[in-house]
């Protein structure tokens, strides 16, 4: 798991990287010793922040140990939705009604901001208006879509419920027993995404680094000392953490809080484009209702099919996870059977013990991360957050600031649970 967390690249290219240019990043030549803000991760999380606060006139450095994208932000499946882990009732049982409300209408706001952020610096990445399906994997799962649906309904998603015999105008399969349909929800290309963004980061100003890795923080009265991999230190008033599931030893606290969680995603070969308009027949994204859920999309050209899942909960060969990734798409898509993957990779996902997205500040280190699998949006949003934040705006406070961060006992930062967790899973996916 180390080693995944440290290397990106330990989980093969994703098809996002095809035909598009990667960000040219910043001269490591121009490193400097000191600096406003030093951002660690060069995600959406990282980025965002350092474009608000680069934006807001601060002289901005940010660090990642491998290349802007390489992380989560450059391999998820490009789904984009207001969607938060916890439903409004299991939230409000914790929390109350109101701030369970107010905590879920966060999935709103990022959304738009994600929005205003994609026209408001030209960042060319695909966004579609496309809806999402999820599709009953058995008859009894659709009372729990009926009662997801209401309450999304009721936090204010327009919601169309679909019977068995119209969701082939959804999602072109038969495997489903109905299911419902998130007309305003998008998609992104991701790889796109990511890479205009960093490039519009360093427009404004900040200086984006690859290859630099941060191995230590230390916290006094004058600010931050950020170390490099290799010795070299940086002198920072300010820190963003955007490390997300890559969290390591530097935040020990923060590293036993988040549990990297592996998902894999295979691209076909190029299929005919009549195909792929067949099985997703509005271009839209589509899900089963299993807890091991699985997910397609078509590319954003229109030539191949992209699934995701849980195959494992865990990094490793990643060739290992090739056949139960067809297995799974030929559930959905038998027509796809015998077709080639041309691509297979995977990444990890942030999660959490309490499964909601976290953003705080600690003295002069601030932090954003957990978005348990539903961050292209939200991370984009508090990473924005958290720039103006350190830029002095006021106006940048969550319903999660604050929210106690859980962990463990006996967790240090290696999920040794995730096995017996995904055997629970499957188990109650088939029975319960
Ligand atoms: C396979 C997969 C599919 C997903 N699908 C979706 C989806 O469809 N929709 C959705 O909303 N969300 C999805 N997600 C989640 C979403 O991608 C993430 O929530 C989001 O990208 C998190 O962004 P981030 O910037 O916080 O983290 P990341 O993008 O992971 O960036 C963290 C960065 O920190 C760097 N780093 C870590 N430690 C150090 C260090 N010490 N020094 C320097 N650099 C460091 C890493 O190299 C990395 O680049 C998916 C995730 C995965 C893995």
């Amino acid at each position: 798991m180390e080693q995944a967390r440290r290397k990106g690249t330990a989980f093969g290219t994703p098809y996002w990287n095809e035909g598009v240019d990667r960000a040219a990043t910043t001269p490591v030549a121009e490193l400097s010793a000191s600096a406003d803000l030093v951002v660690i991760g060069a995600g959406y999380t990282g980025l965002n922040a350092a474009l608000a606060a680069a934006k807001a006139g601060l002289d901005v450095v940010v660090l990642d140990r491998e290349h802007p994208g390489t992380g989560a932000s450059g391999r998820n499946g490009g789904h984009v939705s207001t969607s938060m882990k916890p439903g409004l009732a299991e939230l409000s049982a914790k929390v109350g009604k109101t701030k369970a409300r107010e905590i879920l209408s966060l999935g709103f706001s990022a959304v738009s901001y994600l929005n205003r952020l994609i026209v408001d610096e030209g960042i060319d990445c695909q966004l579609e208006n496309c809806g999402h399906f999820t599709g009953a994997h058995k008859p009894s799962a659709m009372a729990g879509l009926k009662a997801w649906a209401d309450e999304q309904q009721a936090l204010g998603n327009p919601v169309e419920m679909v019977a068995r015999e119209d969701q082939r105008a959804y999602c072109g399969s038969d495997h489903f027993h109905g299911g419902v349909f998130m007309p305003a929800w998008q998609s992104i290309h991701p790889g796109r995404y990511v890479n205009g963004l960093a490039a519009r980061v360093i427009a404004a100003g900040a200086r984006v680094f690859s290859g630099q890795d941060v191995v230590g923080l230390t916290q006094s009265a004058a600010g931050v000392e950020v170390t490099l991999a290799g010795g070299a230190t940086i002198g920072a008033r300010t820190v963003v953490v955007a490390t997300n599931a890559h969290t390591g030893s530097i935040t020990p606290r923060l590293r036993r809080q988040i549990i990297p969680i592996a998902s894999v995603q295979i691209a076909t070969e190029r299929l005919d484009p009549e195909l792929v308009r067949r099985l997703h027949p509005r271009r839209a994204m589509s899900y089963d209702s299993r807890r091991l859920v699985t997910y397609t999309r078509p590319s954003p050209d229109g030539t191949r099919v992209l699934v995701g899942s849980r195959v494992r909960f865990t990094p490793g060969d990643p060739e290992a996870s090739r056949a139960p990734m067809h297995a799974r798409m030929e559930r959905f898509f038998p027509e796809l059977a015998g077709m080639r993957s041309d691509y297979l990779w995977g990444g990890l996902v942030g999660y959490t013990f309490d499964h909601l997205p976290h953003i705080g500040t600690d003295g002069a280190i601030h932090h954003a991360m957990g978005y348990c699998g539903t961050g292209v949006a939200m991370a984009s949003y508090f990473g924005h957050l958290l720039g103006r934040r350190v830029a002095g705006d006021t106006d940048t406070v969550t319903p999660l600031d604050g929210m106690p961060f859980a962990s463990a006992p006996f967790y240090r930062g290696e999920p040794w649970f995730l096995p017996f967790a995904f055997a629970w899973y499957a188990f109650k996916d088939r029975f319960g």
